[in-house]
């Protein structure tokens, strides 16, 4: 069996993390390296590596955490104003951690195009 990412260690509670949502379906938690005022990391608690390993069956997972974690959040850190939802892919997009994650960034404006 592979080896736990960590944020399926996060899941599991083996590893601490400042947890700010959780039902059933998906976790919330501060990011460690915070490049924003907020930076929370949204993840389904299914273990999915990336947007490119998603399936039919996973649509209602991405509705849950667009339609449900993310307006909680953005009430919870008063981001009405804006904000940014990212997910990075593969090597090409910087992804590090091979669990399926949404960065969400705001309390500042954000600048275009990212690095
Ligand atoms: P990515 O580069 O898109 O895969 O993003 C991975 C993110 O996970 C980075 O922003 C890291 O700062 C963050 N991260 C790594 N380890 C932890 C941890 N233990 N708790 C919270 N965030 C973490």
């Amino acid at each position: 069996m592979s080896e736990k990412t960590i944020f399926k260690k996060i899941i599991d509670r083996e590893i601490p993390s400042d947890i700010v949502y959780e039902d059933e379906i998906s976790l919330a938690f501060k990011d460690v390296n915070p490049q924003a005022p907020v930076h929370i990391l949204i993840i389904p608690k299914k273990e999915i590596e990336s947007t490119n390993h998603l399936k039919d069956d996973d649509t209602a997972l991405l509705g849950h955490i667009y339609t449900v974690v993310l307006p909680h959040l953005v009430e919870k850190f008063k981001l009405s104003d804006g904000y940014r939802l990212v997910t990075n892919c593969g090597n090409n997009g910087g992804q590090t951690v091979y669990h399926l994650h949404f960065h969400l960034l705001g309390g500042r404006f954000m600048s275009w195009p990212p690095g």
